[in-house]
């Protein structure tokens, strides 16, 4: 059987360790026949990013999506090394432990404005970046959550962070859909990751899911990750601007 993203250049940028969500999206496109490059944030996660990238055969960069010098390096250093890419996966997010601790009305501006770089414009600005490299089309994906829509307990200025990389997600794919580019989102559920650790009541989370979720389970990352297959591939050639939920239904309840 053909692999679904042969011959594909893909960049996955989120990989901090083996639990993200982004290295088991590595793994899946690598699986897929993709030809990978992903980032790291800085020098203290190179060493750890390296080693995962060998088992894929992968490329490494490094990026802090805050700074604009680093996604113009990012970008000629994929021209130089790949000279055109087909899928971007953006799996970044962060906000101040402190902002996820205490009630939201009291979210100062400083952290909400560090939530939003990181976790919301930095899709825009790669976006831009990649765009010129999808010479063919392409198609970049980002991740989100539940609280960008409903209120999740101490989800606080990431729900608000992620409402703004949803609406980013629509205005991207009208922006660069005629330039056969499409942009989508992936709300997955609760997985136990380094980020989601940081959310206080984490694990309440992912304890409710098998009580009260339509498939009575957690999602786990390869689930997400076949999702991110499918929006790379040419599977979802019709599909921009969407946010496609893995998280076993549990968005569809009411009370
Ligand atoms: P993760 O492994 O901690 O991944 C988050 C990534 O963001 C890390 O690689 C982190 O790098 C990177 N990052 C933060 N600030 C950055 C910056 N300035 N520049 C470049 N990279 C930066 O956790 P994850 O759960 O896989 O999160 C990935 C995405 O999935 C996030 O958008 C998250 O909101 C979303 N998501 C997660 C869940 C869940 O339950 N886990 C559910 C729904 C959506 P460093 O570690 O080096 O800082």
């Amino acid at each position: 059987m053909s692999r679904l993203l042969e011959g594909k250049n893909a960049l996955v940028l989120g990989v901090a360790n083996k639990w993200s969500l982004a290295y088991a999206i590595a793994e899946a496109f690598h699986r897929e026949g993709a030809r990978l490059f992903l980032t790291y944030q800085g020098e203290r996660q190179k060493a750890t990013v390296e080693e995962l990238a060998a088992a894929l055969q992968a490329r490494i960069f490094g990026c802090d999506v805050t700074s604009d010098e680093d996604i113009a390096r990012l970008g000629a250093e994929l021209n130089a090394a790949a000279g055109c890419l087909d899928a971007v996966v953006h799996s970044i997010a962060f906000a101040n432990r402190e902002d996820l601790a205490r009630p939201f009305v009291e979210t100062s501006r400083a952290g909400f404005l560090l939530a939003h770089d990181v976790s919301a414009y930095s899709l825009v600005a790669l976006a831009r970046m990649a765009a010129p490299l999808m010479r063919s089309g392409g198609s970049i994906t980002t991740l989100t959550y539940l609280g960008s829509i409903r209120v999740v307990s101490n989800y606080n200025v990431m729900g608000v962070a992620k409402a703004s990389l949803e609406a980013a997600v629509r205005y991207l794919a009208a922006d660069l859909g005629p330039r056969g580019i499409r942009v989508n989102a992936i709300s997955a559920g609760p997985i136990k990751t380094a980020s989601a650790r940081a959310v206080p009541g984490f694990s309440t989370m992912l304890e409710v899911m098998p009580q009260r979720a339509p498939l009575r389970r957690n999602v786990d990352p390869a689930e997400v990750a076949d999702v991110a297959v499918f929006l790379a591939s040419e599977l979802s050639r019709g599909v921009t601007g969407n946010v496609v939920f893995a998280d076993a239904g549990f968005h569809i309840l009411g009370l």
